[in-house]
């Protein structure tokens, strides 16, 4: 807000102003301003026209730069709007001396401030009802979501602004470099300390881990884009869950198993080949759709749980507290029940359900289901560390006796 002028004088500032304004577009490039949510409500709060405050300007726009109105428009819309203003207050400021103001170029600056964060803020994010229908993933997020952009350059940079999938993008895009970071630490290290095959063998779930939190956050981020674009993404999110699910056996099986070859492939294929199975089904069209969530929760939980059978196995061939001790089963427990819960969540989507409006932003089902399966995959790694530990403290499989 500009100083020094009454709260709702920029009505008066966009007619005194717009003379000043040429006719070229506003381009969104120019603005310095993040999108920021909650000044969408100062401005509606502000009575602006419908079409300024309901962020669905984009789509409505037929301006050549795509960004919707141009200056000229926009001066027009503000002037509309100072029509409504009371005659009193009208007649106020109309009494006053502009020749006070004394600085034109101060009054162009600050409309052209103003439209910015009319740009910034309402045209970035949008209503869920104005949203088309490929958008309308959850109905019960209602207000901050992007509307449909058309343009990967626009998607990305709105990494950075507030909306909806804000925090989706964000819980996974520094899950995925966390993963990055420690995924070069473990396969740099020298071969006295890490040996190559432990490197190939962690190095499956290191691929699973950066390829799911990737395809998430990059998927979260161009989900806007189109609906083509955002369905192929969609799919590539849902392959991300399957090669994390796949990718965490191996190194689980791979230990726990360590000297009987025979369960070991056997529970390898068998994980490959539901985990192909997750795949293709993700492949399906119709899978993304909202009518299928818990269709999609089931799918993936199912996959993760099929982990009972070789865990199973093991607690009967080596005894419960064995399987407690020496093959992270605790940890191993703890990540299924984050991935159960977690899935649970998206499913249900809760808390928005029962509070429709207040998660649009912060906090929403999505959000909390992200930070579930970052934190399992913290806590497979953990057990796949301490597994993988006690196995090579234990020497070599010939020497032992325990080749099957
Ligand atoms: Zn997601």
């Amino acid at each position: 807000m500009a100083s020094g002028y009454p709260a709702n004088s920029f009505g008066r500032l966009g007619v005194a102003c717009s003379q000043t304004i040429t006719e070229e577009p506003f381009s969104p490039e120019t603005s310095s301003l993040a999108g920021n949510f909650d000044t969408t409500e100062s401005i509606n709060s502000f009575h602006l026209p419908g079409e300024l405050g309901d962020g669905n300007t984009v789509g409505k726009s037929k301006s050549k730069s795509g960004y919707g109105y141009n200056r000229a428009e926009l001066g027009s819309l503000l002037a509309a709007e100072d029509d409504k203003l009371p005659p009193e207050l009208d007649e106020d400021l109309d009494g006053v001396d502009t020749s006070l103001l004394n600085v034109p170029s101060k009054c162009a600056q600050q409309a052209e401030e103003f439209v910015k964060k009319v740009w910034a803020a309402g045209w970035n994010v949008a209503h869920h009802h104005t949203l088309p229908d490929w958008l309308k993933d959850n109905d019960f997020l209602l207000r901050g979501h992007r509307v449909p952009t058309n343009s990967f350059i626009a998607c990305f940079k709105s990494i950075f602004r507030i909306h909806t999938e804000t925090g989706n993008i964000w819980t996974h895009l520094l899950g995925m470099i966390a993963f990055l970071g420690i995924a070069a630490y473990f396969l740099t290290r020298p071969s006295i300390e890490i040996q190559w095959q432990e490197k190939a063998v962690f190095s499956a779930f290191f691929m699973g881990a950066i390829l799911c939190l990737g395809f998430s956050w990059v998927f979260h981020t161009v989900y806007c884009h189109s609906e083509r674009v955002g369905r192929f993404f969609n799919k590539l999110d849902y392959c991300g869950i399957a090669l994390l699910t796949i990718g965490s056996f191996v190194p689980w099986l791979y230990y726990s198993f360590y000297c009987r070859l025979e369960p070991k492939v056997t529970y390898l294929a068998l994980i490959f080949f539901l985990g192909t199975i997750a795949i293709v089904v993700s492949m399906w069209d119709k899978f993304a759709q909202p009518q299928y969530r818990p269709l999609r929760a089931g799918v993936f939980v199912a996959l993760g749980l099929s982990g009972v059978i070789p865990a199973m196995h093991y607690v009967i061939t080596d005894g419960f507290w064995h399987a407690i001790n020496y093959a992270a089963l605790g940890w191993l427990v703890l990540m299924a029940l984050l991935y159960i819960v977690g899935a649970v969540i998206y499913a249900v989507r809760i808390p928005e359900r029962i509070f429709p409006g207040k998660f649009d932003i912060w906090f929403q089902s999505h959000q909390i289901f992200h930070v579930f399966v970052l934190a399992a995959a913290f806590v497979h790694y953990h057990g796949i560390s301490e597994i993988a530990n006690y196995r090579l403290t234990l020497g070599d499989c010939i020497a032992r006796g325990e080749v099957e």
